[in-house]
């Protein structure tokens, strides 16, 4: 499976994407806990459409933004995991 933005690989270094998440996280107002945070991370990180431990393949977004918002879901086509 590729990103949905592109074929190539993505090399990011957990600094950057935690540095990136946490200004963006910064604008954002609706958040959820952090055990709801670290359940939707569990989950994410044994599903077969993460990519590279960090993108999601199915929305591009990076798994770690988007499981803090609370009104977001997860897009696996079968039905949300989350
Ligand atoms: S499909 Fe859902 S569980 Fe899988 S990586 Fe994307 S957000 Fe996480």
């Amino acid at each position: 499976m590729s990103c949905k933005g592109c074929s190539r690989s993505i090399i990011v270094s957990d600094a950057s994407i935690q540095s990136l998440i946490e200004e963006q996280l910064q604008l954002e107002i609706d958040l959820v806990d952090d055990v709801t945070y670290g359940k939707r991370l569990e989950i994410c990180s044994k599903c077969p459409s993460l990519l590279f431990g960090h993108t999601c393949g199915h929305c591009g977004c990076f798994v770690q933004f988007r499981a803090k918002l609370s009104y977001k879901n997860c897009p696996y086509p079968e039905g949300s995991k989350w």
